[in-house]
């Protein structure tokens, strides 16, 4: 039952958005959970809205409580055929002999040898669920009879749980989410712009402590190879040459930077230490950066100090 609904408010859908809107049905797929339709627009139509798939329900529904007769019959070829011509098909299987043909009344005739429920009543009701683009056309999802009331409810379950934890009505759910994406999209910003003052604070701290060495060095605990990086790039935009290590938890990085004017190739150096480690990085000549493991940080800071003639 539950299929023959599926598959006979396919039919009904299909007919509707073809009546309503010229969209032809182009495939359609019947799952276990869902049921979709993709559709192509009709010439010029660039997008199906909101109001269009609403109409096409509403119409749809409309056709379902007038409870139309679905009846299958039998047709020669030549009847199908003349069926085709006069445009009440509208499409036909390639195969010689007699054909079954399904006659929703006044609405559609429609070759099938599928199941269908006797009259559009027992569809029971269709929902449209969702449309989404797809690389053929139009995806639109639809449920009926019993699957439409389930689906209502488990849809409406998910609105209620979201609401819950944004702690909101349910019809507030959209308009908090937006809010939470901008919020996070600011906080977003104002975090890399901390960063970068704190890279470069400890840029500043890190060249008065180390006054005396050609290349500077530091190992900060819970930072990133974002974080690295910049700390050796302000390092070397005071002149000096940097190499800085992180790590976060078992996960390490380093960065480093030449002297503003070296010869030297802080990519190569970088490179060269590192693969001799198991680990991978690379950078141009000025600055560059990889990554290794927690435990390896402190040794190769130390090697690529050197290599950068610390
Ligand atoms: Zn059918």
């Amino acid at each position: 039952m539950d299929h023959a609904q599926q598959h006979t408010g396919q039919h009904l859908l299909s007919a509707v958005f073809l009546s309503e809107l010229g969209a032809k049905t182009v495939s359609f797929h019947l799952g276990a959970d869902s049921a979709t339709i993709d559709l192509a627009l009709r010439e010029g139509a660039e997008r199906l809205s909101e109001v269009e798939l609403r109409r096409v329900e509403t119409a749809a529904n409309r056709l379902i409580y007038e409870d139309r007769a679905v009846r299958p019959g039998w047709f020669s070829r030549e009847e199908a055929e003349a069926m085709l011509a006069r445009g009440e098909l509208y499409k036909l299987p390639e195969r010689s002999g007699r054909m079954r043909v399904v006659e929703m009344a006044g609405v559609e005739f429609n070759a099938c040898g599928g199941t269908h429920v006797r009259s559009t009543g027992a569809i029971g009701g269709l929902l449209v669920r969702r449309v989404e683009k797809v690389k053929q056309g139009w995806r639109v999802e639809f449920c009926c009879g019993l699957r439409a009331v389930r689906a209502a409810g488990q849809d409406f379950a998910t609105l209620g749980q979201a609401a819950g934890v944004l702690s909101v009505g349910a019809v507030d759910v959209p308009a908090r989410v937006a809010a939470l994406i901008e919020e996070g999209k600011a906080a977003a910003k104002e975090r890399k712009a901390l960063v970068e003052e704190l890279a470069q604070a400890e840029a500043v701290a890190l060249v008065g402590a180390e006054a005396e060495r050609a290349v500077v060095t530091a190992v900060f605990a819970g930072k990133d190879v974002e974080f690295a990086k910049r700390v050796v790039a302000k390092v070397a935009g005071l002149g000096r040459a940097a190499v800085v290590g992180v790590t976060s938890g078992a996960d390490g990085a380093v960065a480093a930077a030449r002297r503003p004017g070296s010869a030297l190739d802080a990519g190569k150096a970088l490179r060269e230490v590192l693969s001799a480690a198991g680990a991978r990085g690379g950078g141009s000549a000025e600055i560059a950066q990889g990554v290794c493991r927690g435990e390896q940080v402190e040794a190769l800071v130390a090697q690529l100090s050197q290599a950068l003639g610390g």
